[in-house]
């Protein structure tokens, strides 16, 4: 696998721009060849262990341009734009959108940047989808800003950077489908408030799942109403009783099988100790009853969809992870609270009432399609 994440759709004559893309563990350590126009070839970037990589460019002449990176035996091909000098949008002469990337789909974080002249370091911008929904509070940094956002909702988007009344940059997203169908109980349907942005933002590396030890167990015929209340009781839990600034898990998922929202994704959880990764909780105590059919369903399929969302190619490679008791281990990228700290959660017999083994299989297929 070989994929662009970010490529300005346009550029100036003479401005360096990036390149960037991911590609799967066998192109690990090799190079990928940059071809323009079907004719010149600038060798050069190596695919780091990250599975990252970065084409520095610069364009001499303006006109539309057919790019491709080739590696391996595999290609992926796109166009820029080289204008002949850096176009400002006509509305808006301190802020701009330069980088959106090429593909764009709903349930996948991609990063959006731009340049705010004239703002000193560390100014807030917002972002609002749709003239209404903030989705994002970047900061600027050297006169740019850059955030991670992404889209439950495929389709037209119009999303606007805002750094004041007078100052405002807006783009049209065509936002694709999600590749895996999974259906979330936004945030919105349990509590009014946002994630607070005094959270450090977070970039996982693995997926750690637990029970909430919630007593007792909802049905799992209980109605929306009642997970909400549920919700709500467990946020009052974290945020009053524990002194968290937010529920700790980013997602649970009740008995019936529905997900709900809880932390934003892209703010640090607090559910394992070390906080690297996704938190994703059962609710209820499943020391000796296992999950519902509906709640492995769930499981299964927002697992696969926050590996891919989070460039996990393979949930089964063991990797040497950290841990809060038991130094650094060799874990698989979907791992249980107990495999991090001396806990029994999620559930006792090594994960099997939450039945930890067959989530990860079952996501590592559909991921691999
Ligand atoms: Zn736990």
């Amino acid at each position: 696998m070989l994929k662009v994440t970010q490529v300005p759709q346009q550029v100036a004559v003479e401005e360096t721009f990036y390149i960037e893309g991911i590609a799967s563990t066998e192109h690990i350590g090799k190079n990928l060849v940059l071809t323009v126009d079907n004719r010149y070839q600038f060798p050069g970037s190596v695919v780091k262990p990250d599975g990252t990589w970065r084409f520095a460019f610069r364009f001499l002449q303006q006109g539309d341009r057919a790019m491709e990176v080739a590696g391996s035996g595999e290609q992926i091909g796109f166009k820029i734009l080289v204008t002949p000098t850096n176009p400002k949008p006509p509305s808006s002469p301190r802020l701009s959108f330069t980088t959106i990337p090429a593909m764009m789909m709903a349930e996948e974080r991609f990063t959006l940047a731009g340049e705010a002249k004239d703002y000193p370091d560390g100014s807030e911008l917002v972002i609002l989808v749709d003239g209404k929904y903030e989705i994002a509070r970047p900061r600027t940094s050297f006169q740019k800003w850059s955030t991670l956002v992404f889209f439950h909702q495929p389709g037209q988007r119009v999303v606007e950077l805002v750094g004041s009344e007078q100052d405002r940059a807006r783009v049209t997203l065509n936002i694709q489908p999600p590749r895996f169908k999974v259906s979330v109980m936004t945030r919105s349907t349990w509590i009014n408030s946002p994630t607070p942005a005094r959270i450090a933002a977070l970039q996982p590396r693995r997926l750690t799942l637990h029970h909430t030890f919630m007593r007792p167990t909802l049905a799992a015929s209980a109605t929306v109403a009642q997970e909400s209340q549920r919700m709500r009781d467990l946020y009052a839990d974290h945020v009053n009783g524990n002194g968290w600034d937010d529920v700790g898990y980013h997602y649970i998922i009740m008995p019936s099988g529905r997900i709900f929202e809880g932390r934003s994704e892209l703010r640090r959880g607090a559910h394992d100790v070390i906080n690297d990764g996704l938190g994703i909780a059962f609710d209820g105590d499943y020391t000796r009853n296992t999950i519902t059919e509906a709640q492995y369903q769930s499981a299964v399929q927002l697992c696969a969809l926050l590996c891919y969302r989070c460039s996990i190619d393979n949930p089964l490679t063991l990797v040497p992870t950290p841990t809060d008791t038991f130094g650094t281990r060799l874990l698989p990228r979907i791992i249980g609270h107990r495999d991090r700290v001396a806990t029994s959660c999620p559930g006792s017999e090594g994960g099997r009432t939450i039945r930890m083994e067959e989530i990860r299989q079952a996501a590592a297929r559909l991921l691999r399609g």
